[in-house]
């Protein structure tokens, strides 16, 4: 029944198709995918309306740059008189099966609605991805992502399952009987986790006596977090583990919708024909062009959604573009995070981004973990020092934490421009099972929890 092992596409039709026939292909369901949303939200209509456009008149890829955008907080705060969805909601609640909430960094989850065909096209975007990533029908892959309200763990891992490959669901927590299981399993086993949490269960695997590498785990499918971008993460996990880390990119609005391919490249987007990403100036909003090295923020809009479509929904998300064909022949764009525009900050004029921060850090590992956050207690304008969180590791002894703290401050001034006041926390405090928070606003009020 599977296809050959060894093929490298999943859908190689939508995978190498040149771009002006995938141009064509979506400016044909962006027009279909208007003219519903229209129909079935009064909200959208509403919008569409004040911004002079009629759905008919969306017929191209270009058009899209004519429609307002649409804001993920006015789509939380339309839920907040208790309805399932609020304004989001293009499909009756009999064929609404499945409701996921966005892995929020910031505010409360936006709950998410999904058809039975939008799960079918969440999933064939993740198996793309999955493919791409090495996944294959016969691999045996454990789910440690937290299963609950956010797409990572039920809804992320349907797509392993669409794909062919065994699941083992786990969630996170029992590690002495999770690493019992995998002692016991054989073939080619996978994990499917956050980074922080491969991270996580290397220290326990330490604490119990566990050599991870001895279980036999050989391929990682990393998502959550971008840490396998900072220097260093990766090749610790996969040391560890004595597998083959790569990274998985996705947002509960639309999937997981991009990933490596064996080149390690960036991160292919696989939403071709069912999201059409735009990259958009966060500043000006105009759109930029798709280029080789083009920076800007993603935009999202659903062309193949029926719950709840997103029309040119901003992620906040900035990203590098990469469009220099890449050796595994697929035809769509890559990209690297660079930040997201929410958690940039500036200290007397230097714009920092925490992915910064979170590099230098890793460069003073072992006797820091890596793991950090920053909390700014005052609104901007920020002429104080960030306090900034580092987890010591356990070897350190108690009398060498203040140089450790002082050599911390000293990197992060020395290659970011800037002075944090740098506290310790205990090893294992930061990192989280899903999205981990870098950034606490503290005088709005968002503080960690410990
Ligand atoms: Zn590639």
């Amino acid at each position: 029944m599977w296809p050959e092992m060894d093929r490298p596409y999943w859908n190689e039709e939508i995978e190498t198709m040149p771009l002006e026939k995938l141009r064509k292909l979506e400016s044909e369901r962006l027009q279909k995918q208007m003219a519903y949303v229209y129909r079935t939200s009064p909200w959208y209509a509403e919008k569409f309306d004040q911004a002079g456009v009629r759905p008919d008149s969306i017929r191209d890829y270009k058009d899209l740059a004519r429609l307002p955008f649409t804001n993920k907080t006015d789509l939380t705060r339309s839920q907040d008189d208790g309805s399932l969805v609020g304004v989001n909601q293009c499909a009756p609640q009999d064929d609404i099966l499945r409701i996921v909430g966005t892995g929020g960094t910031t505010g409360r989850p936006l709950r998410l609605p999904f058809t039975a065909n939008d799960i079918t096209v969440y999933a064939e975007q993740g198996a793309r991805s999955l493919w791409a990533m090495g996944c294959r029908p016969t691999d045996t892959v454990i789910n440690v992502f937290n299963y609950s309200i956010y797409a990572g763990g039920v809804t992320g891992g349907n797509s392993f399952e669409y794909l062919g490959a065994t699941t083992l669901p786990y969630s996170v927590g029992q590690t002495a009987r999770l690493f019992d299981l995998l002692g016991h399993l054989q073939g080619t086993l996978g994990l499917y986790a956050t980074p922080s949490y491969a991270v996580r269960l290397l220290d326990r695997a330490d604490e119990e006596g566990v050599d991870l590498r001895a279980l036999g785990v050989k391929k990682a499918f990393l998502s959550g977090e971008a840490g396998l971008q900072i220097p260093g993460y990766r090749e610790r996990i996969e040391d560890g583990w004595g597998m083959q880390a790569r990274d998985l990119y996705g947002a509960a609005e639309v999937g997981a919708h991009s990933a490596e391919c064996e080149h390690l490249n960036g991160l292919h987007w696989f939403g071709s024909g069912l999201v059409i990403a735009e990259l958009i100036d966060p500043q000006s909003l105009d759109v930029i062009e798709m280029h080789e090295g083009a920076v800007g923020e993603l935009v999202f809009t659903s062309i193949q959604r029926e719950a709840g479509p997103l029309v040119r929904l901003r992620t906040h998300d900035l990203v590098e573009v990469f469009t220099d064909p890449c050796p595994c022949g697929r035809t769509s764009f890559r990209f690297l995070t660079r930040a997201r525009s929410d958690d940039m900050f500036v200290v007397k004029g230097i714009n920092v981004y925490p992915l910064g921060v979170q590099s230098v850090l890793a460069g003073l590992r072992p006797r820091i973990t890596g793991e950090y956050r920053i909390i700014l207690r005052a609104a901007p304008p920020i002429d104080y020092e960030p306090e900034l969180h580092v987890e010591i590791s356990r070897e350190v002894p108690e009398a060498e934490v203040a140089s450790v703290l002082a050599e911390v401050r000293e990197a992060i001034r020395g290659r970011l421009s800037f002075t944090p006041e740098v506290h310790p926390v205990a090893q294992g405090v930061i990192a989280s099972d899903h999205k981990t928070r870098r950034v606490y606003r503290a005088y709005d009020g968002i503080l960690p929890a410990d």
